[in-house]
């Protein structure tokens, strides 16, 4: 598998570039519009051709470079069925396997940052890997206090990914701490979030982060649901 973690200097966001080393298909998680000129690069050099782009929830810090990927290059895009995209190529519910070349993503519904958020979960061999998006993120957890973000269901959906295998490396959507990559294990025991009983207490400590909102949440969240267009955010 060829495996390419890529960083988004101005919102802080992960994305992850996956591909197939025989076929030389290749998935983009969470692209960022404004790389998308270095995630073409960054194709052509690797000589791969782009599948699919697909998104672990609609962001609202930064435009998805969904829409503009599928013009330059075709691909399919794909985000979950909560976001109710029209302008997406398809979209996906809970417990879906989706494949690009030999690399089989099994999909997780996680609410509870977004109703719409999903994380994406890859077996290779012995190893697996979870793209947590903004549910599950390095001794951290996505905020509960907006797009329909719910601290129990998050709650619920972080009870889920700890059942995962305890090796399986966990690569979320953000680090705003120079975090790149943990594991299931790693979270359960250092996650300050984890640290729970029970989810009443997790709802208490989300409810009292005071965050500020995020400075393009009134462009993104907009131009997202219309997979990136900008105008539409007028
Ligand atoms: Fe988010």
């Amino acid at each position: 598998m060829i495996f390419r973690q890529l960083f988004d200097i101005d919102s802080s966001s992960y994305t992850y570039l996956l591909a197939d080393e025989t076929s030389r298909e290749a998935v983009l998680i969470d692209p960022v519009l404004a790389n998308t000129e270095q995630y073409l690069r960054l194709l052509t050099e690797l000589g791969l051709t782009l599948k699919m782009a697909m998104d672990t929830h609609t962001h609202a810090d930064h435009i998805t470079a969904l829409g503009k990927l599928r013009e330059q290059t075709g691909c399919i895009t794909m985000i979950g069925e909560q976001a109710g995209s029209s302008c997406a190529t398809g979209s996906f519910g809970d417990g879906q396997r989706i494949a690009v070349g030999s690399l089989v993503f099994k999909t997780l519904h996680t609410p509870g940052h977004t109703d719409d958020s999903y994380s994406f979960y890859l077996e290779q061999g012995n190893q697996s890997y979870l793209f947590s998006g903004d549910t599950l993120l390095i001794r951290g957890t996505g905020r509960t206090d907006f797009q329909n973000g719910d601290a129990y269901q998050q709650y619920k959906s972080l009870s889920n990914l700890m059942q995962l295998p305890d090796t399986t490396w966990v690569y979320p959507a953000h680090d705003y701490k120079g975090w790149m990559v943990s594991t299931i294990a790693e979270e359960i025991q250092h996650n300050p979030r984890l640290q729970v009983s029970t989810a009443d207490e997790y709802k208490q400590i989300m409810d009292n982060l005071n965050l500020p909102n995020p400075r393009l949440m009134d462009i993104a969240v907009p131009a997202n649901r219309a997979c990136g267009n900008a105008d539409q955010a007028i």
